[in-house]
C-alpha cells in the first residue's frame, strides 16, 4: 500500500543514544546506533521502497522520563524538540512531529508541548511512561498533580501516545532472574497497559471527553483482557471500585487509539479490530527496533479488506493529527 503514515518511529539524540543500548546484543549496538541518528538517509530510503509518505517522529526512550534531575529534564525535552523542529523543517512533506515532555515538573511539560504545537508545528506527545524525580518513585499520570497538565491537552486537542519504558527495580521484582521477560517480550506491555488502565479508572475522560491516548504495539495487550476487566465476577451486583463513571471499555473504545508497532500479527489485528474498531488503528513500525519491512510487508499483505488497510494505514491517521 502506498501512502501509509507510520506513527511510532523513533530517532536519538547524542544526549539520548545510550538509553537505547542494551535492547540489542553488542554487535547490532552499532547498527542500531546508526539508525537511531539517522533522519533522511537509510530512514527516508526505507519509507521510499515500502510505501510510507509519513513518518511522525520521536525521541527515543526512557529518555527524558528517566532523568531525576528535573533541570536538566526540561533542557533534554526542549533540546530534542528543538533539534526534530529543525529535521522536519527540511521535509515537511515527509516528517512531522511528536514533543518530549518533562513530565517530571507538569507545569513546563504543558509550557513545552505548548510550545511545540503553537509554534514549532507539532501534531502532538509521545511520553515515554512514567516520569521520575529521583531513583525509586514512579510518577504516573493519574495522580491528582498532572489535573492542570491534562487540562492543557485538552485544550490544545492533539494526542498523546503513551508510550512503553521498563518498570523501575522495585516494581520488577517478578522478572528477577527473568531478564529475557523485561522490554519488548513483556515488562513494555505490562507497564504501559496498567499505567493506561489507572488513566481509564481514574475519571480523567469524565473530565475531558476529547482527549485522545494513542497506545502502541497492538494496544499493549488490552484488546484481549478488555472484557474480561469489565466483567469479571458478573454476578456480583456492586458499582467498580474506581472513581470513573463508565465501563473502562467505554473509556477504551471512545478515548483510546492503538498503532501496529512491533506486532506483525494478523490474529492480533483481527482480535484488535473486533474490539476497538478499524477506525482506532494505525499502522506503526516501531522503526528503529523494528524494521520497516517487517511491518510493511506484513501490513501490505494481510488478511484484511482494503477499505480497512486504507483506514489503518492511513486515512485514520490524516484524520486524527490534521494532516
Ligand atoms: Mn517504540
Amino acid at each position: 500500500m502506498q501512502g501509509k503514515i507510520a506513527l511510532e518511529e523513533h530517532f536519538a539524540i547524542p544526549d539520548t543514544l545510550m538509553d537505547s543500548a542494551g535492547f540489542v546484543p553488542g554487535d547490532y549496538w552499532t547498527q542500531l546506533q546508526a539508525r537511531l541518528l539517522d533522519i533522511h538517509g537509510q530512514r527516508l530510503d526505507l519509507m521510499d521502497k515500502h510505501g510510507i509518505e509519513t513518518m511522525i517522529l520521536s525521541l527515543n526512550a526512557p529518555a527524558v522520563q528517566a532523568i531525576p534531575d528535573v533541570p536538566r529534564a526540561i533542557e533534554i525535552a526542549k533540546k530534542a524538540n528543538d533539534f526534530l523542529a529543525e529535521e522536519c523543517a527540511k521535509r515537511p512533506d515527509r516528517f512531522r512531529a511528536f514533543a518530549a515532555l518533562p513530565l517530571q515538573d507538569p507545569e513546563a511539560a504543558a509550557r513545552e508541548l505548548e510550545r511545540c504545537v503553537n509554534e514549532l508545528g507539532f501534531v502532538g506527545a509521545l511520553v515515554n511512561g512514567f516520569s521520575q524525580r529521583d531513583a525509586d518513585t514512579p510518577l504516573y499520570y493519574d495522580l491528582p498533580e498532572y489535573l492542570d497538565f491534562w487540562s492543557v491537552v485538552s485544550k490544545l486537542d492533539v494526542p498523546f501516545y503513551l508510550h512503553p519504558r521498563n518498570p523501575l527495580p522495585q516494581d520488577a521484582r517478578i522478572y528477577a532472574g527473568h531478564p529475557w521477560l523485561m522490554g519488548p517480550t513483556w515488562a513494555f506491555a505490562q507497564e504501559t497497559a496498567v499505567h493506561a488502565l489507572r488513566l481509564m479508572g481514574s475519571g480523567l475522560f469524565d473530565k475531558h471527553p476529547n482527549l485522545n491516548i494513542i497506545l502502541g504495539h497492538m494496544g499493549e495487550g488490552l484488546p484481549y483482557m478488555m472484557w474480561r476487566i469489565d466483567n469479571r465476577n458478573a454476578w456480583v451486583k456492586v458499582a467498580p471500585n474506581y472513581p470513573a463513571k463508565r465501563r473502562i471499555a467505554d473509556y477504551f473504545n471512545e478515548n483510546f487509539y492503538i498503532t501496529t508497532s512491533g506486532n506483525f500479527r494478523t490474529q492480533t489485528l483481527i482480535d484488535a479490530m473486533l474490539e476497538i474498531s478499524a477506525d482506532r488503528i494505525l499502522f506503526s513500525t516501531d522503526w528503529p527496533f523494528e524494521n520497516v519491512d517487517h511491518a510493511a510487508d506484513w501490513f501490505d499483505t494481510a488478511t484484511i479488506s482494503e477499505l480497512d488497510r486504507q483506514k489503518m494505514g492511513r486515512t485514520n491517521a490524516k484524520k486524527l493529527f490534521k494532516l
